[in-house]
Order: structure tokens, then C-alpha cells, then sequence
């Protein structure tokens, strides 16, 4: 038997919802017919979405934003925990600060936004739990080790949530694009980015909504028997890890 979406659609937050990855999730959750607050440091988000100014290293900011999420959109049953920032170098030259910021937007801001929006997904018993990791947590990358750590890290925590809460209707689980065009992948030097291609079985980078429309079906009313999953969307690259 199939499940059908409510007729108006869920209370969506995506953080960083305003450009790349997230922005194509945010377009495709509208496009389903939820209603989506977007959270980013600056605020803006496309047409049809609640933009919210939010920096997901503050816990104060997150309360507001959840807030004002709720306020326009009723309680939160779907999260798509986005946001990522990248201090790659070399181990040797890697200092503590370009280790913690890493740490504290990707893995610390997804924990926060989680542990925030499990309460009313707990209470409704129904919920949807999104973290964006990376090919590279599972298959490491030179230069990478704060960035691949706090992706690896995320693995774990779709997997304890998904033992804690997953008896409430909640489930948690991590898709890992590999390298997708974004603003993020656009900064790598064309040899690096020759060498990619080289390595992905499809030939190609990947293009935002291909990321994206994973995560809608994964938001959807009939993946509610998938949690504590890795999802790789990457082309190969890391043959389903
Ligand atoms: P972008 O650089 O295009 O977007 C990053 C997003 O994170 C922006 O919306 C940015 O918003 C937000 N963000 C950064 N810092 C903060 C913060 N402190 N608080 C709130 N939001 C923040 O990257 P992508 O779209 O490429 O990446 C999206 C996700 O996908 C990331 O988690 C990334 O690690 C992951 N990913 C990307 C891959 C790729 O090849 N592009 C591959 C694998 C994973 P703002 O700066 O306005 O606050």
C-alpha cells in the first residue's frame, strides 16, 4: 500500500538552503508541497520558502530560527541538517581553529538543529531526519581530515538517533553526494577536478538535483522504513559506501 503526503504538505527546515545543495533541496521540497523555512547566515532563500538569518554554531540563533519556523509553519517534522564549510590543507599545516570550525559548523550545527527539531517530531511521532555527509567520510580525502571527520561523524549520529527515536516514528539518515557542481567544487584547480572525473564511474560531476531529489523521496511518506542509512549519490565513486 502507498501513503500519500498530508494536503498541505509538511514543516520543512533545510540550513543552508540558500544556494547550491540546499537550495535544490528547498526548491524540491516546495515542489512537493511542504512548507520550508530555509536557514542560512545570511537569510535568503527562493521564492515560496521562509528565509531565516541563522549561523548554526549559535544555540541561541537556532531557537529563534525554529521559533520562527514554527510560528509560520507549525511544529518541524522534517529536517535536512545541510550546511558545510570546508578548511582544507595538509595535516601537518592543519591548525586547531581550521579543525574546529569545520567541526563545529558540519558536525556541531547538525547536532544542534537535530537535537531542536527531535523534540516536536518525538511529540508528533512522525519525523524525517536528513544529514548531508560526503563521499569522502567513508572514502577519506588528502587535505580533508577536519572536513572528512565531521562527515564520518555524521554516520554515527543518523545511527544512535535512529536507535533512539527511530520506535517514535522518526528516522535519521545521511546522504553523501560526491563531488556535485556547486560553489564549493568550484574553487577546485581544473587538474584536480580532471582527476575526479577520471576516478567516477559515471564521468561526470553531479548536479545539485540529483542530490536533491534524493532527499525528497527520503523526506517522503513511503521511506519511513529507511533509517540509520548512508545514501551515496556520487556516481560510483564510492561504490555504496
Ligand atoms: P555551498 O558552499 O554552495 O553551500 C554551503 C551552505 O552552508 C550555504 O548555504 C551556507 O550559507 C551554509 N553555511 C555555511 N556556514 C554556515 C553557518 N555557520 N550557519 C548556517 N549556514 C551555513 O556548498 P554545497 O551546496 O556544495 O554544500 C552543501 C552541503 O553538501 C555541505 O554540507 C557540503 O559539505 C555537502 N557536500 C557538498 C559536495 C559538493 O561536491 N559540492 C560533496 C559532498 C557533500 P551561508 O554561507 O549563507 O551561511
Amino acid at each position: 500500500m502507498t501513503d500519500t503526503e498530508p494536503p498541505t504538505g509538511r514543516s520543512a527546515v533545510v540550513t543552508g538552503g540558500n544556494k547550491g545543495i540546499g537550495l535544490a533541496i528547498v526548491e524540491h521540497l516546495l515542489a512537493a508541497g511542504h512548507r520550508v523555512a530555509s536557514l542560512s547566515r545570511g537569510g535568503d532563500a527562493p521564492a515560496g520558502a521562509l528565509g531565516i538569518a541563522c549561523d548554526v554554531t549559535d544555540a541561541a540563533q537556532i531557537e529563534a530560527a525554529f521559533k520562527e519556523a514554527e510560528a509560520a509553519h507549525g511544529p518541524v517534522e522534517i529536517l535536512v541538517a545541510n550546511s558545510g564549510i570546508t578548511k582544507d590543507t595538509l595535516i601537518l599545516r592543519m591548525n586547531d581553529a581550521e579543525f574546529d570550525q569545520v567541526i563545529d559548523v558540519n558536525l556541531k550545527g547538525a547536532f544542534r538543529v537535530a537535537k531542536r527539531a527531535s523534540r516536536s517530531m518525538i511529540r508528533k511521532r512522525w519525523g524525517r531526519i536528513i544529514f548531508t555527509g560526503s563521499v569522502v567520510g567513508l572514502y577519506g580525502s588528502p587535505g580533508q581530515v577536519n572536513y572528512a571527520a565531521s562527515k564520518a561523524a555524521l554516520i554515527g549520529m543518523a545511527r544512535s538517533l535512529t536507535r533512539e527515536i527511530g520506535g517514535r516514528g522518526v528516522t535519521a539518515n545521511v546522504v553523501a553526494p560526491g563531488f556535485i557542481e556547486t560553489d564549493m567544487t568550484a574553487v577546485l584547480p581544473d587538474d584536480v577536478v580532471a582527476g575526479y572525473k577520471a576516478a567516477i564511474p559515471a564521468g561526470r560531476l553531479g548536479l545539485t538535483h540529483e542530490v536533491a531529489a534524493t532527499v525528497a523521496f527520503l523526506v517522503g511518506e513511503n521511506a519511513g522504513y529507511i533509517s540509520g542509512a548512508v545514501i551515496p549519490v556520487d556516481g560510483g565513486l564510492g561504490m555504496g559506501h
